[in-house]
């Protein structure tokens, strides 16, 4: 029970495959009181169903590109816990047709949105999340991707946005660390969900780490949930500005 009597919000459960509804069932399961955001209508059925499984959570309507959206989530998050300890962001979104072929050929409305709802989101967050942690600390996790360190063909400009991303991190670790807020990201393996789905040659990358990655298989969403346990609970306490590489170790290799 490493979150006992903590609360949390966590941003981006699309389905039961969703990297962030495998965290949000770990800390639930370890304690922790949640509240869940979804996008809009289209998913507001899918995230009932599955805020269903968990005890006492509060459901929130929230697009991260509406500042309104933003501003009334925490606003519900003070009425109903009074604090926050934890925000897990499991948000990335782009066009689908950038995400083939060549960079180069990235529209300016397809970077602007990769860009802010991938990486600017977590900024606008933490800036609603740090007043509601500020008397006990707490912890903001994201979820990041190599394709943002190193060049992964067809991941394009969602690659630049996860090298935002994880800098993100980095500055957001260096605002809030004097307020005991840490700030981390994981950088996960390949896995199929449906924002994966969206990306051209996926099951070639998945392949290719199986073979490749020194565990010789594909990362999946329980070993993410257990890392991102640690980070959410008071076992990092001393870790922050940090990506985590779960991934079976395929971010060492040179192939
Ligand atoms: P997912 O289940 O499709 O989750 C992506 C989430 O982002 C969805 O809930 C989606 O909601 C939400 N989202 C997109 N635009 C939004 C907006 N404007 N406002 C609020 N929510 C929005 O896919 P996932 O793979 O678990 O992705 C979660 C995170 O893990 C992403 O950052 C992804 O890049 C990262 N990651 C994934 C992998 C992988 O291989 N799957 C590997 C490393 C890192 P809608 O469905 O309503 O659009």
């Amino acid at each position: 029970m490493l979150l006992n009597g903590k609360t949390g919000i966590v941003f981006g459960v699309a389905n039961k495959r969703s990297l962030a509804w495998a965290i949000a069932q770990r800390a639930a399961e370890n304690g922790a009181r949640l509240a869940l955001t979804y996008q809009g209508e289209r998913l507001e059925e899918n995230a009932r169903e599955l805020a269903a499984e968990l005890v006492n959570p509060a459901l929130i309507c929230c697009d991260v590109t509406k500042d309104e959206d933003l501003e009334a989530a925490f606003v519900r998050v003070r009425e109903e816990f009074g604090s926050l300890d934890f925000v897990v962001h499991g948000i990335a979104y782009a066009l689908k047709e950038e995400l083939e072929g060549e960079y180069m050929n990235t529209s300016r409305d397809g970077y602007r949105i990769a860009q802010e709802v991938s990486a600017y989101s977590l900024a606008a967050i933490a800036k609603h999340a740090a007043p509601l942690m500020e008397e006990r600390g707490g912890s903001i996790l994201t979820l990041t991707y190599l394709g943002g360190e190193r060049v992964i063909p067809h991941y394009n400009v969602m690659g630049v946005a996860k090298a935002a991303l994880d800098m993100s991190v980095r500055y957001l670790a260096w605002d809030l660390g004097e307020k005991g807020v840490r700030v981390n990201a994981i950088s996960a393996g390949p896995l199929k969900t449906l924002a994966s789905a969206g990306i051209k040659g996926f099951s070639k990358i998945l392949g290719h780490m199986k073979e490749h990655a020194p565990l010789r298989r594909n990362t999946n969403q329980s070993e993410v949930a257990d890392a991102a346990l640690f980070l959410l609970s008071d076992l990092s306490r001393g870790v922050t500005g940090e990506i985590l590489h779960v991934d079976c170790g395929y971010h060492i290799m040179g192939m």
